[in-house]
């Protein structure tokens, strides 16, 4: 089935709040195998929005509108819909109540304006807005459903959750179904050249390379009934993947490489201890975003200038002053302080220069060097990332995860 969205709202159209509602509202409906084919935005004006409706109806079978089904004068979404359709509008009771109660139970006065809230036009069902007032309204017409949601995200979602994509569902059969696979240390190109034969013969899954900051993923999407069905068409094609680019290949879907810098620490029981330059910490709050690892992070250090490298990091000022902060040796130094300093199993370090200015052209901007210690190892990759400032801090932190990742995954081999 084909399926489109009408968000409604001037202040769309105005650039104040992005239409977050057609991304939601796609997402759910891919995953349930319906194709989405359009993502209109048009103002509260009758007008342009009976000729918006008019063009989806012949085009879609399934109509998405949010917004404009409050109880204001420039709400019309439903008026409209009911006009285009030759549909009179009928009070429903249990939304009146449902309103009356919410009201009632916030202490509010319920205004006259408020009735226009629990109409729907003749036909069509209401669906229950837990969160707010307006409800949502469903309607199956002539071969064509039309679903209206209020406006705000909080009280949209729930109702699109709850009643419509069940209700969907019932109608349409089949599943759309997505595995992301995500590689480190492989360009995109070398990637697409190694999988060149199965990406030019794609159909079913489908086979989607993406570069993204410092990685690449592949998202492979398959059309079945159901999904286990789907997820039984992609595994040839992942199991093939693997067998060609798995040794880039570090995580699945949702993963961040300091989620599974974190799952690492756990399975090899080990702890780790940070001390950050240029990234000021970034390091160590990303690491402290993941709930539980108090248990393996001892300690982050944000060490800036040379006098905190020798007094928290232990590093040698013979050191600093003939290589530099910036330095494969200083990187070396700063990681083993930090782990011996902290009594950690392992020790990471990050120092560079982030920019704008601080460049010189045997040390550019962008140049970083990670520094890795363990017990039996203490080595530094170096680095030079392009980018603003921010860009060359989040590179940098990354980087500074995969180098733990790989290492960690080296103890385990
Ligand atoms: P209300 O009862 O609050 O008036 P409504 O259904 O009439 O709800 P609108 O008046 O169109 O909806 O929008 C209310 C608010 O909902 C907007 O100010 C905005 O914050 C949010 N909103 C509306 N449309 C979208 C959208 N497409 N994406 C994200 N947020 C939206
Ligand atoms: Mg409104």
């Amino acid at each position: 089935m084909k399926a489109e969205i009408i968000a409604v709202g001037t202040e769309l159209l105005l650039g104040q709040i992005a239409n977050t509602n057609a991304q939601i509202i796609s997402n759910a409906l891919q995953e349930i195998g319906i194709d989405v084919y359009f993502h209109t935005c048009v103002g509260d004006n009758q007008e342009r929005l009976q000729s918006v409706l008019e063009t989806g109806l012949r085009r879609s079978d399934i109509i998405v509108l949010t917004g404009g089904l409050g109880p204001t004068k420039d709400d019309l979404t439903k008026e409209t819909v009911a006009a285009c359709l030759n549909l009179s509008l009928k009070l429903d009771k249990y939304s009146l109540d449902k309103i009356k109660s919410y009201f009632a139970k916030r202490g509010r006065p319920f205004t006259e304006n408020n009735y226009k809230q629990a109409l729907v036009p003749e036909g069509a069902i209401a669906i229950e807005n837990k969160k707010g007032t307006a409800p949502g309204i469903l309607l199956n017409k002539d071969g064509k459903i039309i679903i209206m949601l209020p406006g705000p995200p909080r009280e949209m979602e729930p109702m699109l959750r709850d009643e419509v994509i069940p209700y969907l569902s019932k109608m349409n059969s089949s599943t759309i179904f997505s595995k992301v696979l995500k590689f480190y240390g492989i360009g995109e190109s070398a990637l697409e050249e190694k999988l060149e034969d199965l990406i030019s013969k794609q159909t079913n899954p489908t086979i989607a390379p993406l570069a993204k900051m410092g990685e690449v993923t592949i998202r492979l999407t398959a059309k079945a009934e159901n999904r286990m069905a789907a997820e039984k068409i992609i595994k040839p094609v992942e199991d093939e993947i693997i067998k060609r680019v798995g040794k880039f290949l570090y995580g699945y879907d949702d993963d961040s490489v300091e989620d599974i810098v974190a799952r690492l620490l756990a399975k090899f029981n080990k702890t780790i201890a940070i001390a950050e330059s240029c990234t000021g910490g970034l390091m160590a709050h990303k690491l402290t975003n993941i709930p539980g690892i108090s248990r393996f992070f001892e300690r982050g250090v944000v060490s800036y200038s040379n006098r905190s490298k020798e007094d928290l990091l232990n590093v040698n000022p013979d050191t600093l002053e003939k290589f530099g902060a910036v330095s494969e040796e200083t990187a070396k130094e700063m990681a083993q302080g930090i782990r011996i300093s902290s009594g950690t199993d392992i020790g990471v370090s990050i120092t560079g220069i982030a920019g704008p200015d601080g460049g010189t052209p045997t040390k550019p901007v962008g140049l970083v060097y990670i520094g890795y210690s363990d017990s039996n190892i203490c080595c530094a990759e170096k680095h030079i990332f392009i980018g603003e400032r921010a860009d060359i801090k989040e590179q940098s932190v990354n980087s500074a995860f995969h180098l733990v990742r790989k290492k960690i995954q080296d103890l385990g081999d």
